[in-house]
């Protein structure tokens, strides 16, 4: 089984293209198949290195390896449209010689007014035919004077094309409603129906697993599958996602790139397994971690995983859902892990100078005192903001640290610790301990007004993580 996924880089790659990604290496992972990469780059007006390389990046940090790709190779290279160009060319030598496209010559203007005439007549757009029955040697002639047309597919009048879609069930269209599409543009570059199919067939490609935007183009291509002499591949189309309210998934709802979710400190184990259940939820239960059935790791996923399963309903992108999970994956995660992922917030702050191995070990050491009480990793800096930035006069300043210092007794607490403190050294969970029941005995004060009044002391803050743990932290 081979599957691919074949980003178009235009822009960043969206969590819905995500989500269509790891569909297809879910697939491929657990039936042991071939999951390749492929770029469709030939929008050479749209398209940028930079945007596929952030995509790759993407992909990457989600953790969907490819087995065959433009930066490692394969034997149906290349991977990328625009270095594929003879082959496209080739094709549409074929489907010329065997009638089964022509050259076309019809201006902008001219289409453009058979457009709206056919809007003006209440039916859908379609092309005339106008050039249909040129002959090859009359559109060689023209092609001779200097005119550049472009090639169409000779789309058969009446029929039916029928395709069993893995997630939709039977589709049917009708040929009436497609017109003679372009294939190759007026400057020799393939349009994207055609170049799709000659890379699927010459890719191998056994299942086209792609968003439900594309499913009124698998007619057209099937239609070329054929006049190429093609089988064509299965055909999976699944549902868009969409925000809250309905409409598709949109900055309007918050972040909506891979980049953004990245940038806000989402873990990709969390985003993984939040996608995988957008539209999909595996046969039988039991999951891993506090035993809910939705917390899979992604090997799971993909052993589960079954195209079938994919609902066809609209998926919405449930924002509560994915910090749950993504507090789930942060407290599972290993320390250095997470220092790994987060000490850039740490940086972007100005709290760690660079990432050095130091830096890391400090930020593993501090940051199980906050992943209890964030939903993204991007927040914890905050949570830890009284070991970086302490300031006596901005904390009193504060309406809940000064009704904590006006409680009767807190003044004393605060003496009494600074004099216990003053010279104790580095204080370790014991040591502060030890203090504290010191500080209890000289002021008779406990509990909360005990407490309180220390914690404010020493973080400038009137909450935060245990002072258990956040003690020794204090430099
Ligand atoms: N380049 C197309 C896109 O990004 C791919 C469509 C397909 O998978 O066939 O939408």
């Amino acid at each position: 089984m081979r599957v691919r996924f074949a980003p178009s880089p235009t822009g960043q790659l969206h969590v819905g293209n995500a989500r269509t990604a790891l569909f297809n290496w879910l697939w491929a992972h657990g039936k042991d198949g071939t999951f390749l990469l492929r770029v469709e780059d030939t929008d050479a007006e749209r398209s940028t290195r930079e945007s596929e390389a952030s995509i790759l990046e993407d992909l990457r940090w989600l953790g969907l390896d490819w087995d065959e790709g433009p930066d490692v190779g394969g034997p149906h290279g290349p991977y990328r449209q625009s270095e594929r160009l003879h082959l496209y060319a080739s094709y549409a030598n074929e489907l010329l010689a065997g009638e089964h496209a022509y050259y076309c010559f019809c201006s902008p203007d001219k289409l453009d007014a058979d457009r709206q005439a056919d809007l003006a007549a209440g039916h859908p757009p379609k092309y005339h035919g106008t050039c249909r029955p040129l002959s090859r040697g009359d559109a060689q002639a023209r092609i001779d004077s200097g005119e550049r047309p472009v090639i169409r597919f000779r789309v058969p009048e009446t029929e039916d094309i029928r395709f069993q879609d893995l997630v939709r069930g039977e589709v049917v269209f009708s040929t009436e409603v497609i017109g003679d599409f372009v294939i190759v543009r007026s400057d020799g570059r393939p349009q994207y129906n055609f170049a799709v199919v000659v890379d699927d067939a010459l890719m191998e490609v056994t299942h086209v697993i792609r968003g439900e935007d594309h499913i009124s183009n698998t007619p057209r291509q099937i239609l070329l599958y054929q006049a190429l002499g093609f089988a064509p591949s299965e055909f999976a189309h699944l549902s868009l996602v969409l925000g809250p309210d309905h409409t598709p998934l949109s900055k309007r709802h918050g972040a909506t790139s891979v980049a953004e979710f990245r940038a806000r400190g989402y873990l990709p184990e969390a985003l993984v397994n939040y996608l995988a259940l957008i539209g999909w939820s595996p046969r039988t239960g039991g999951g891993s971690g506090e035993n809910d059935p939705e917390l899979l790791p992604v090997d799971e996923m993909a052993r589960r995983f079954a195209i079938e399963d994919v609902g066809h309903a609209p998926g919405i992108f449930d924002f509560e859902k994915l910090a749950w999970m993504n507090r789930h994956y942060m407290k599972a995660a290993a320390p250095s892990r997470l220092a790994a992922e987060s000490v850039r917030f740490f940086t972007a702050r100005g709290y760690v100078p660079r990432r050095s191995d130091e830096a890391m070990e400090f930020v593993s050491l501090i940051l199980p005192m906050a992943v209890g009480s964030v939903d993204r990793l991007e927040e914890i800096p905050d949570r830890l903001k009284f070991l970086f930035a302490f300031d006596a006069a901005a904390a009193l300043a504060t309406p809940e640290v000064a009704e904590v210092m006006d409680a009767p007794g807190a003044r004393d607490v605060v003496e009494a610790l600074a004099d216990e403190l003053r010279d104790c050294g580095r204080l370790d969970r014991d040591a502060f301990r030890a203090a504290a029941g010191r500080v209890k005995q000289r002021t008779g004060q406990k509990g909360r007004a005990l407490f309180h009044p220390i914690r404010v002391a020493l973080t400038g803050e009137a909450g935060g993580p245990e002072l258990d743990l956040a003690v020794p932290a204090i430099d």
